[in-house]
C-alpha cells in the first residue's frame, strides 16, 4: 500500500514575516524556509504506518520552486522513500496544487493521500478538500488519530463538540491536525541517507495541469498596531470601564 504525502515549503514558523513595502505580498528575500508544520505531521504519520507494516511505500510531493527539493529531502530524512518535485516558479494557489496532486494520484494510485490541514503561509485550508473533490475520493479533515486496516481508514477528528470518528474506504484523503502525532527529530545519519533517495522532477505541464492563478491578491497589509494597555486601580474601575468604554458587559 502506497501513501502520497504533500509537503509545502513555507516561511519558517519562527520567522516574523514582513510585508513588502508595495503591499503586493510577503518579503521572502533571505528568509528561513521550512516544511509546513502540519506536513511534517503528515510525513510522520505516513512513516509510522510504514513502520507498523501497514504501508509499503511513502512518496512525498512538493510543488513550487527548485528549492522545494530541500523540503523533500527533509521528508525523506523523516522516512519517506522517494520524492516528486513538481517544479514551477509560478505562484501556486490551492486549486492548482490540488489539480497537480490529482494528476499524481492518477499516476501513482496511492491508497492514502495525507496533507496538512493548512499551510501556515496562506492559511487557506483548501487543498485537501479540493483534491478529494477532484479525485472523487472520501475525505477526513483535521485528523487527530488515523488507523488503517482491511481497506479502510478510521479517522478521529477534533470537532467543536468533542471527537468525531469516521470510517473511510480507501483510497482516501486525510488532512492532519496538530495533535495527530509529534514528528521525530531528523538525525544526521538520516539526512545523509535521504540524499541518496530518488527525487524525480516534473513540470506541471508534464502532468497536463495549468497552474495559472485564478485569484488575484489585491493587497497585503500588516495588522494594525495594538495600542498600549492601561492599569486600573481596582475592580470597580475595571467593571466601570468594561461597561462604559469597552461596552462588553
Ligand atoms: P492550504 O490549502 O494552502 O492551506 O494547504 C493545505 C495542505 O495542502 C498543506 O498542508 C500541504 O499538505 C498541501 N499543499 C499546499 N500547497 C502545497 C504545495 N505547493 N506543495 C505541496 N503541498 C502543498
Amino acid at each position: 500500500m502506497k501513501v502520497l504525502v504533500a509537503v509545502k515549503r513555507v516561511v519558517d514558523y519562527n520567522v516574523k514575516v514582513r510585508v513588502k513595502s508595495d503591499g503586493t505580498g510577503v518579503d521572502l528575500a533571505n528568509v528561513k524556509m521550512s516544511m509546513n508544520p502540519f506536513d511534517e505531521i503528515a510525513v510522520e504519520e505516513a512513516v509510522r504506518l510504514k513502520e507498523k507494516g501497514v504501508v509499503t511505500e511513502v512518496v512525498a510531493v512538493s510543488c513550487g520552486v527548485a528549492q522545494c527539493q530541500e523540503t523533500l529531502r527533509t521528508a525523506m530524512a523523516i522516512g519517506a522513500d522517494r520524492g516528486i518535485l513538481v517544479e514551477t516558479d509560478a505562484e501556486l494557489q490551492p486549486l492548482a496544487v490540488a489539480k497537480v496532486l490529482k494528476a499524481l494520484v492518477d499516476k501513482e494510485q496511492p491508497a492514502l493521500v495525507i496533507l496538512g490541514k493548512q499551510a501556515i503561509d496562506d492559511d487557506c485550508n483548501q487543498t485537501g478538500q479540493m483534491l478529494a473533490a477532484l479525485a472523487d475520493l472520501p475525505q477526513a479533515t483535521f485528523a487527530s488519530k488515523v488507523e488503517v486496516a482491511d481497506g479502510t481508514a478510521t479517522v478521529t477528528r477534533e470537532v467543536d463538540g468533542g471527537l468525531e470518528t469516521l470510517k473511510l474506504s480507501l483510497p482516501a484523503v486525510v488532512t492532519t491536525d496538530l495533535r495527530l502525532n509529534e514528528p521525530r527529530y531528523v538525525t544526521l545519519p538520516n539526512i545523509m541517507k535521504a540524499k541518496k533517495k530518488p527525487l524525480e522532477t516534473v513540470k506541471p505541464a508534464d502532468l497536463g495541469v495549468d497552474v495559472a492563478p485564478r485569484i488575484k491578491t489585491l493587497s497585503v497589509a500588516e495588522p494594525a498596531k495594538r495600542s498600549a494597555g492601561i492599569k486600573v486601580p481596582d475592580v470597580a474601575t475595571l467593571v466601570a470601564k468594561l461597561k462604559t468604554e469597552a461596552k462588553v458587559i
